[in-house]
């Protein structure tokens, strides 16, 4: 369950001089608040969406929200807004989302690399994961490596998922059938791995 909501912290306090209460006429005793509301994901704070202010006398204890602020608290809202330092630290959770989505997309371009690599230089033992055209996952195992083609040893595991490449059945040395190979040239394997064909090789 992702727990999200909403939430504000306190970003500026003044005491209004030359002012009076709406309510009780007293000079001076107003205090103005103002609030940054964020949006926050298991209280990690996300990003700010909303400026509060309120006013509280300190005589007769009234609260005044911003829809309910005279032209003049409204003027001394603005002048006080001006100098208030935005709350940065209430878009850690969206830095955080950011790095971890680059983080994700520099490490699967680091790994399509390396199998780039590893099919450029193709070495017995190989294996390649392999996404057959009626949509089906399985394992391939370079037997031996010639001066143009590479001998590819199937296995006698399919799975209908992806994640079934992980299975240890798959994975075993008796996995894969020594009684025949298939020859395939080595410049296409880069193009296997274009077409999505090849999924990854591991080394
Ligand atoms: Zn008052």
């Amino acid at each position: 369950m992702i727990i999200s909501g909403n939430r504000a912290t306190k970003t500026g306090h003044q005491s209004l001089f030359g002012t009076k209460c709406s309510s009780c006429g007293t000079k001076d005793s107003l205090e103005m608040y103002t609030f940054s509301r964020y949006f926050h994901v298991f209280w990690i704070p996300v990003f700010p969406y909303k400026k509060e202010a309120i006013t509280q006398c300190n005589h007769c204890k009234q609260i005044l929200n911003k829809k309910e602020f005279s032209s003049d608290l409204l003027s001394q809202y603005e002048e006080m807004k001006a100098n208030i330092k935005k709350p940065y630290w209430q878009y850690i959770g969206a830095v955080l989302f950011a790095v971890l989505i680059i983080s994700v997309i520099s490490s699967v371009r680091e790994d399509n690399k390396k199998d780039i690599a590893f099919l450029n230089a193709p070495k017995a033992g190989d294996i390649y994961e392999i996404r057959t055209t009626d949509g089906q996952y399985t394992l391939y195992k370079v037997s031996e490596v010639k001066t143009d083609s590479v001998y590819i040893l199937f296995n006698q595991f399919q799975s209908n998922k992806q994640s079934g490449l992980r299975q240890s059945k798959m994975n075993a040395t008796s996995s894969f059938i020594t009684e025949d190979y298939l020859p395939i040239a080595k410049k296409d394997l880069l193009v296997m791995k274009e077409k999505g064909e090849i999924q990854g090789v591991n080394r």
